[in-house]
């Protein structure tokens, strides 16, 4: 071959590859046949779905009502054993006073392992006012609407949809419905132990909480955790504070360590902590879970003790990390005749904003694209609390959170879903879980 022959063959292998590629991007950017089989799918049966979602908001399943979210996990059980999911529940001793959660399982073996995840429980009690479905218009009203028995519902149908096209059976994916989302029953090392399993098994892990429009993703959720300061000083006669004998008290020295908690760290991005309570004085009592205490003090004693229990997110472990190492460093340094502890509790990790989380994102914006709902702007932390899909975060590969329905108002009752939202997200998300299996 000559030069200029070779030359021109490169050039052809180069636009036959460039022209692969338009063709494969230009392919994605709209809907395949299937695609559109699984839209029209979710349109057809969104009132079907609307039905199914105010059956289990009418029934109450604050995550203290045990019964009620077996109930709950009961219809969806049923939906998921007829789809030819292997279902199972997952329960705790007596002590734990928890439903347990709900696990489905389908093993067809081809593509990637997905786990999605959503929760049975409320924050509606079966003491609260806040009780029924409410439809006007295309808003829904209820206890849990929002968060999150639309995604619950939306997995259920993300999943007949997959079904309809003849694809889910060889889908590899497990579904978790937790019990005790909004309230712990144990330390997560025992009541989260399976789903953090399942994301050990699984590639990629999907939150099915609501999205925040359809212009936004969640590729990252900050860590929920709490603290408890304790402080103690010298009893003895306020002529006295200051001296070497007696030194500054407990009072002084908490609100010595509170405020240098302040001005050292509470300019940092995306951490923050607030202390919610605090006692203080000769003597005092805190019960850190009915959060509730009592002081004794006078103004002429110096204080011997005191108790105040905060919060603190942060976006990762490293940035949690070194914010309790300074924490504990601060709280080190005491004032003569004073001693202070700090004590960590972690409830929930952080799901740390990885590199692939932007990724996946950017797949599921091509699919975003395709249906006409444009690009997709990660979610700023800050706004979400913590959820699930922390604990699977760290052991998949990638994860998104927010894939639910739009909701508003969460925990308050005035929480409302969008039910436009609902045909739009669902078929967003089970078109994505279709081009992530093939
Ligand atoms: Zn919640």
């Amino acid at each position: 071959m000559t030069m200029f022959i070779k030359h021109a063959y490169k050039l052809c292998i180069i636009t036959l590859l460039m022209y692969v590629a338009i063709f494969t991007s230009a392919k994605s950017q709209s809907l395949s046949a299937k695609e559109t089989q699984i839209q029209q799918y979710i349109e057809q049966h969104t009132d079907e779905a609307v039905q199914m979602l105010k059956r289990i908001v009418n029934i109450n399943s604050g995550t203290l009502n045990i019964k009620g979210n077996r109930k709950v996990g009961a219809v969806l059980k049923k939906e998921l054993d007829k789809l030819n999911f292997k279902t199972y529940w997952v329960t705790y001793g007596d002590e734990v006073e928890r439903a347990g959660h709900l696990f489905a399982e389908m093993r067809g073996g081809k593509g990637k392992k997905i786990v999605l995840i959503g929760h049975l429980d409320t924050v509606f009690e079966r003491d609260h006012p806040f009780q029924s479905f409410v439809q006007e218009g295309s808003k829904a009203y209820g206890p849990g609407v929002a968060d999150m028995k639309g995604g619950d519902v939306s997995i259920i149908y993300v999943m007949k949809a997959l079904d309809h096209i003849g694809v889910l059976q060889q889908m590899n994916l497990t579904i978790v419905f937790t019990g005790d989302e909004e309230k712990l029953g144990a330390s997560p090392s025992i009541v989260r132990k399976e789903l953090v399993e399942a994301g050990k098994w699984a590639d990629i892990g999907l939150g099915f909480e609501g999205t925040y429009g359809m212009d936004t993703g969640t590729i990252a959720r900050r860590s929920s955790s709490s603290w408890i300061l304790t402080t103690t000083g010298i009893q003895g006669h306020s002529s006295q504070v200051f001296s070497e004998t007696l030194g500054y008290g407990a009072i002084f020295e908490s609100s010595r360590i509170l405020d240098a908690f302040r001005t050292k760290l509470s300019e940092e991005e995306y951490l923050t902590f607030n202390p919610g309570v605090i006692v203080g004085g000769t003597s005092t009592q805190f019960d850190p879970v009915l959060a509730r205490g009592n002081a004794f003090g006078k103004t002429n004693v110096v204080s011997q003790t005191v108790t105040a229990h905060g919060g603190i997110r942060a976006i990762s472990s490293n940035q949690l990390e070194s914010a309790m190492k300074s924490m504990r460093k601060i709280a080190s340094n005491n004032l003569p005749g004073t001693t202070a502890k700090i004590e960590f509790k972690t409830s929930y990790p952080p799901m740390e904003p990885k590199r692939a989380n932007y990724e996946l994102l950017e797949k599921l914006e091509t699919v975003n694209k395709a249906l006409g709902y444009g690009s997709l702007t990660p979610l700023d932390p800050s706004r979400r609390g913590a959820a699930d899909i922390s604990f699977v975060a760290p052991h998949v590969n990638a994860a998104l959170a927010g894939m639910g329905p739009d909701g508003h108002g969460s925990h308050s009752s005035e929480e409302w879903l969008d039910l436009s939202s609902f045909p739009k997200t669902s078929s967003r998300a089970a078109i994505f879980i279709y081009r992530l299996t093939r």
